[in-house]
């Protein structure tokens, strides 16, 4: 039996340094034993995630995805994976995402390293996201572009192509290895983290601290495959682990 782990980084692993040493310490000597093959599933771009590296103390992963589903890198490399960077060219147009955004005052581009050749991010306050959403979602549209709006953590705006996004990487991850929908388990805690746990019978854990959105959408959008667990950060992922019978 194979399991595929795929966890959201902020707010999900990383969060309790004594946690995330507890399931480091767990998966070091379970990892190759049980079969698990982990992934990193962050909105972070690999500058940025480099930077969290230095901070807090993580297992290289088998897999990197980078800038919400955008990116896909093998481990340790800084190359990406063109078969997936190849599928999400399809209607998508940057510069024209950037000018169509630039039109919303209500808009503030985040640093330079976040913008990336598939996604393009803003912080938008909360009070105004549902309205900003929808109109500068209907200027993109009426542009003939094809793209998806995330609202994450109730201040990041990210606009990805239609086919990115943390669901579709995984899913493009388990084709590749192999691995089916029963013996992945994603792991999150906020917005851009529902992509993760819309596939049918793929296992999900959703943290204790999960952000507003995602616990809204989890009530709206029950599934008996979906794990809330209790305890918060990394802690979570070990209760949603147990489980799902992947007990470290
Ligand atoms: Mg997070």
């Amino acid at each position: 039996m194979q399991w595929l782990l795929v966890t959201d980084l902020d707010n999900t692993l990383v969060g309790d340094e004594a946690a995330l040493h507890t399931l480091n310490q767990r998966l070091t000597v379970a990892r190759a034993e049980k079969h698990i093959t982990l992934v990193y599933s962050t909105g972070r771009s690999l500058t940025s995630y480099r930077q969290l590296c230095k901070t807090a103390s993580l297992l290289p992963p088998d897999l990197l995805i980078a800038s919400v589903g955008t990116e896909i890198y093998p481990q340790g490399s800084d190359h990406l994976d063109t078969t997936w960077a190849n599928q999400l060219q399809h209607q998508w147009d940057q510069a024209l995402v950037q000018q169509i955004a630039a039109q919303f005052d209500s808009l503030v581009p985040q640093v330079e390293t976040e913008q990336r050749p598939f996604k393009v991010s803003y912080f938008l306050s909360k009070a105004i996201a549902p309205q900003v959403i929808a109109e500068l979602s209907a200027a993109l549209e009426q542009a003939g572009l094809s793209t998806q709006l995330i609202y994450s953590g109730g201040q990041d705006l990210d606009i990805l192509p239609k086919a990115a996004n943390k669901g579709n990487a995984m899913a493009f991850v388990q084709g590749q290895l192999g691995i089916a929908a029963p013996q992945t388990i994603a792991c999150g805690d906020s917005g851009n983290d529902i992509a993760l746990f819309t596939g049918a019978e793929n296992r999900g854990i959703i943290v204790g601290n999960a952000q507003p959105e995602l616990l809204h959408w989890h009530s709206q959008t029950p599934s008996p495959y979906r794990y809330l667990a209790r305890a918060t950060y990394a802690a979570g992922i070990l209760e949603g682990l147990h489980y799902f019978g992947v007990g470290l």
